[in-house]
């Protein structure tokens, strides 16, 4: 059978080099696993539409061995990056040869997957594959899960194919500092995509919580604190929704945090990203302790009395409550434990009588909430770029699920009625 190999542009997708066979040859195995695989919506590491081992015969192994391929045309350095060495051979040869559909890598949870990123392109990047190789490519870094631009060139990334429309629908409003934050997201995950070495990232992420004092030579991490200045530090959120949503109530900071703890369990690239990113300003301040500044006779006794301070950490604790207004009674706790805690023990009345008020039932399930948040994002999404007779044909389940371009176990989640 004829087949035109083309050469790969820098950082082309495996993906990206299948199709461009495919629409070169009518080898029907060519053309059936590349359908498979825009039908399932979940390349291989995001970058693969099958088993390298058959992509690599499919080639006729231009692009060299599985190894090779794995390590150019896939994203598996990035995952490397954060998994122990052991892992990563397991992940290898599961991407290369094994049939097994599970791969051993960390992946999403359920509400926050993302569909296939062939879709997506930066026009700069597509501008230089365009002059170098004559095609459109899609390269590995745009394929990292969650990212909205471009780590080199900062562009928002473009619709080019619908495989992506999902992508897309699920980008939060607008505002400098969310841009500001995806932009230096994607660079640090760039970082870690071109990374060799098993657990560099986490390693990397280790070394710098001990610098900034999160970790002390001997001891537990002081989580409580991390925990509060990493909340404060990405408060601005970032341009894609579902990211927010993870942050805030998916367990991505307790499941990330657990697995600097044990290599056993690794944490997804990009949870390990967001604590690199964090890092980049927090840093521990060991709290004024609360107590010596009550009861020992300490300047500010001499200076002002008991009453004084008193109403000064009342005025502290409103003032904190009214920057903060979106937080629950948790979250506002943990953003100021020190004034808390005084206020805890010594005026507890006052401190009941002047909490954030009880959100409504509904929003203590914050899982069912922000899941109906993305839900609603993906029908209106569907109502918008489908035609009406989507709702009437036959197999519409099918049709619009292709059509978002979600996997078919996130889709039923999310969908269960007709759009
Ligand atoms: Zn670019």
């Amino acid at each position: 059978m004829l087949k035109t190999i083309y050469p790969a542009a820098r950082h082309e997708t495996a993906f990206s080099l299948t199709v461009a066979l495919a629409n070169t040859t009518y080898d029907s195995e060519v053309r059936t696993a590349l359908a498979r695989a825009f039908r399932r919506a979940t390349p291989l590491l995001h970058t693969a539409a099958c088993r390298l081992e058959r992509f690599c015969e499919m080639t006729s192994y231009a692009y060299g061995n599985p190894h090779d391929v794995l390590m150019e045309q896939t994203l598996y350095p990035l995952y490397l990056s954060c998994l122990s060495s052991a892992m990563g051979k397991q992940l290898e040869l599961q991407v290369c040869f094994s049939t097994q559909h599970r791969l051993c890598c960390p992946g999403l949870p359920l509400p926050t997957q993302g569909a296939n990123r062939y879709g997506l392109q930066c026009e700069e990047c597509s501008c230089v594959s365009l002059r170098d190789t004559g095609r459109r490519c899609s390269l590995t870094f745009h394929c990292i899960p969650l990212l909205t631009r471009c780590p080199i060139h900062g562009c928002l990334f473009n619709l080019v194919d619908e495989c992506s429309s999902h992508e897309i629908s699920m980008r939060a409003s607008y505002s400098p500092a969310r841009r500001r934050n995806s932009h230096r997201l994607g660079e640090i995950l760039l970082d870690f995509s071109q990374c060799t070495c098993s657990e560099a990232a986490v390693d990397r992420t280790r070394t710098l919580m001990r610098e900034h004092g999160y970790l002390p030579e001997y001891g537990r991490l002081r989580n409580d604190e991390f925990t509060r200045d990493f909340l404060h530090a990405l408060s601005k959120g970032f341009e894609d929704e579902r990211l927010n949503i993870w942050i805030k109530s998916a367990g991505m900071l307790p499941q990330a945090l657990r697995s600097l703890r044990r290599p056993e369990r690794p944490a997804h690239p990009v949870a390990i990203a967001l604590l690199l990113l964090a890092l980049d300003v927090v840093e521990y301040s060991p709290p004024i302790s609360a107590h010596l500044e009550a009861d020992l006779p300490t300047r500010t006794d001499t200076m002002r009395s008991r009453e004084d301070l008193r109403r000064k950490k009342r005025r502290e604790w409103m003032q904190h409550i009214a920057s903060h207004k979106d937080c629950t009674r948790s979250q506002a706790r943990l953003l100021s434990p020190a004034l808390w805690s005084w206020l805890y023990k010594r005026d507890s009345a006052w401190l009941e009588a002047h909490q954030t008020p009880p959100r409504p039932r509904t929003d203590r399930r914050p899982r069912a909430h922000d899941l109906q948040s993305i839900r609603t994002r993906v029908i209106e999404a569907l109502r918008s770029s489908n035609d009406i007779k989507l709702r009437t044909r036959p197999k519409w389940r099918y049709r619009a699920r292709i059509n978002c371009g979600l996997p078919q176990r996130a889709f039923d989640r999310l969908i269960t009625d007709r759009p």
